[in-house]
């Protein structure tokens, strides 16, 4: 049912820009809360939507380093833009969540402790990107995967419905190719949508389960032709043909690894400003602390989980002071930890080119420059006579 880069599931439906309302009305009356892409404040961004009509149409937006902006398309596209400031993380792992509450004994009454409560409904998640999908499967695995699981993003990944929308126009930031996690789906999804411009605008719609067969069965859909389906190949075809940037990932942990002592980091650390913005908008960064808050008038406390960054100098101390105190350390940490050691914890890449860290970096580093960098600077001389 699902498809690799070139191919596309034969029975596949289609649907008219008119069926997208039924989609979010069919998502509604299964019991999901629907969480789509919207424009709000001059950027596309994610929050919960209660028809077609609040997703975007006719923008795109423009992105290079530092860069990010909305413009006017010739066309009525509802998915003409690659990804926003936004990902997945901010709905399956919000920023800020109090984990429990507790309260003192009263008039009678006992102490109390009450961990927080699994949302009321489940998440359905509306136009999520082939790489949002793998960023998804990425946090699966860390918070999920391994022995000590994540209460608070299980109950929330619990029974979401994924609706992929496969990208037909990739932002100057993206490397999705690079990376291996797009331009087309090949997983990971319920319901997987291609917006096809030529001709007749269209939606041609592939069920990734079940679930999402059942939801499709109840759209107004016809099936889908041969000229349908190449069709929508081509969309994405074209996007692989497009994209704003490449990375060659040839041993990437190899080479960081070899190359702690490599001197652009101390060049990059002089622009970068520690800020964090880079892990805040990246879809796979999980680095988070808590905050034990407490009222002083009727005696409860609370415990929050709030977003933190490996930028910033308190993340890293460990009694006695932070043992990453100057910016290159910190920087160095991050790119290593994403494209290096994140493959030995977790046994693939921490990155899935989705190219929001430069897009979003306020002096415009950009990783795939420094990576590229870094290579051409490679201090272990065998691998650099071996190219
Ligand atoms: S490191 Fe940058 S390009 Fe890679 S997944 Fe994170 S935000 Fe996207
Ligand atoms: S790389 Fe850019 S976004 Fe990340 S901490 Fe440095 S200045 Fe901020």
């Amino acid at each position: 049912m699902v498809s690799d880069s070139r191919t596309i599931a034969t029975d596949a439906r289609v649907l008219g820009p008119e069926g997208l309302d039924s989609l979010v009305a069919a998502l509604w009356d299964a019991g999901f809360r629907v969480v789509g892409p919207t424009v709000r404040d001059g950027a596309i961004v994610l929050d919960e939507i209660a028809s077609a009509d609040d997703l975007p149409r006719g923008v795109t937006a423009v992105q290079e380093p530092a860069e990010y902006r909305l413009e006017s398309r010739e066309d009525e596209a509802v998915f003409g833009w690659a990804v926003g400031p936004h990902s997945w993380k901010g709905q399956l792992m919000p920023s800020r969540v109090r984990l429990w509450r507790a309260s003192p004994p009263g008039n009678g009454t006992p102490p109390s402790f009450e961990e927080e409560p699994p949302p009321a409904k489940p998440l359905a998640v509306l136009g999520a990107r082939p790489c949002d999908l793998h960023a998804i499967a990425i946090q699966d695995r860390v918070f999920l995967g391994g022995a000590y699981v994540e209460r608070d993003y299980a109950q929330r990944r619990d029974g979401a419905f994924l609706v992929a929308v496969n990208c037909g126009v990739p932002g100057g930031t993206c490397f999705c190719t690079s990376m291996g996690t797009g331009p087309r789906a090949d997983a990971g999804f319920d319901l997987g949508l291609t917006e096809v411009l030529d001709g007749e605008h269209r939606f041609v719609v592939e069920a990734g389960s079940e679930r999402g067969g059942e939801i499709l069965s109840a759209l107004p859909t016809r099936p889908a032709t041969g000229d349908d389906l190449e069709a929508a190949l081509a969309v994405t075809d074209a996007a692989a043909r497009r994209m704003g940037r490449e990375l060659d990932t040839s041993d990437l942990p190899g080479l960081l690894t070899a190359n702690r002592d490599n001197p652009r980091f101390r060049e990059v650390a002089e622009r970068c400003l520690t800020c964090g913005n880079c892990t805040l908008a990246c879809p796979t960064c999980f680095c988070t602390s808590v905050e034990d808050v407490n009222d002083l008038a009727d005696g409860s406390a609370e415990r929050w989980r709030v977003w933190d960054t490996c930028f910033s100098i308190d993340y890293s101390y460990i009694h006695g002071g932070s043992v990453r105190r100057s910016p290159m350390s910190r920087y160095r940490q991050w790119l290593t930890h994403k494209f290096g050691t994140w493959v030995d914890q977790f046994g693939t890449s921490g990155c899935v080119g989705c190219g929001r860290c430069i897009t979003w970096c306020p002096v415009g580093i950009d990783v795939t420059e420094e990576l590229a960098a870094i290579r051409a600077t490679d201090l272990e001389v065998d691998r650099a006579h071996a190219r």
